[in-house]
């Protein structure tokens, strides 16, 4: 299959390189350009629960397309340069760099487990925490001495990390915000080009954020992300599907 982008360059998919838990990675003719195919697997609980959402491939790369094109335009570096289809996200290769940032503005899932704070307890400021993106540890709550004692990053990076985490929390709470649409928490993904330069790599999709909906107040209708798979809470598809719909409603009025 061949691939259009940027008016006269071309990539087409080659090897596959990775199939994670929800996209695929292939490689192209050009060793700093990846594929990444969205697939409509879902899992969740380190992969103890595994299902598929319907056209969850499609809604993901939509979403994850314009949010990561509304981050690019305030300066925030990322590896997108093209969604020729449905399905497929032209990026940057990077080194991934094992670390899950996750930035917090409510309190939910794990650090209501783990602390024991109230659902939806507002955190100001913000929480930015590190995880080892590490299936078999089961992704564990990382401090800066261990990341640093694992080189995962140095100071320095840890540093860039936290900065450029607050600064899209910020630009997507905003936009969120517009989208009626509370930013409870999200996961990030950063790698190194091959100039050594930290990217935005990844998704930002109902996978991969806590997104409330603000016209409601129900616990369980208000959800818009992928707690309603964990959850069993039904109209996982639907409620993807509405957060698309709301982005493109705004980006529409542009
Ligand atoms: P996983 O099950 O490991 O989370 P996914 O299904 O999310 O995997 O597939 C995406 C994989 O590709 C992830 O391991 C992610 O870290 C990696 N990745 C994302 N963006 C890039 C990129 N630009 N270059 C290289 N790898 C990337
Ligand atoms: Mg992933």
């Amino acid at each position: 299959m061949k691939l259009f982008f940027g008016g006269d360059r071309m990539v087409e998919r080659q090897a596959k390189l990775y199939e994670g838990k929800a996209k695929i990675l292939y490689a192209t003719a050009d060793p700093n350009i990846v594929i990444s195919y969205f697939k409509d697997d879902a899992t969740a609980f380190n992969a103890q629960k595994r299902g598929q959402i319907a056209d969850k491939g499609v809604v993901n790369c939509k979403v994850a397309t314009h949010l990561l094109q509304l981050l690019a335009a305030q300066g925030v570096k990322t590896h997108w340069l093209e969604t020729p289809s449905d399905r497929e996200m032209v990026v940057r290769a990077v080194n991934i760099i094992p670390l899950e940032v996750v930035v917090r503005n409510l309190a939910a899932g794990s650090l209501c487990k783990q602390t024991g704070l109230p659902l939806g307890t507002v955190l100001t400021p913000p929480l930015v925490e590190f995880y080892y993106k590490n299936d078999d540890l089961g992704d564990p709550l990382l401090t800066r001495d261990r990341i640093r004692a694992m080189n995962l990053a140095d100071e320095a990076q840890i540093d860039e990390l936290t900065r450029l985490a607050g600064k899209i929390n910020t630009l997507l709470q905003t936009f969120f915000q517009r989208c009626q649409i509370t930013l409870v928490d999200f996961k990030l993904e950063f790698g190194l080009d091959s100039a050594g330069q930290i990217l935005l790599a990844d998704e930002i999709s109902p996978d991969t954020c806590r997104l409330w909906d603000q016209a409601t107040s129900d616990q369980a209708e208000r959800v818009l992300d992928k707690d309603r798979f964990r959850q069993d809470l039904g109209n996982v598809a639907e409620a993807y599907q509405e957060v698309l719909n709301r982005i493109l409603a705004q980006v529409n009025l542009k």
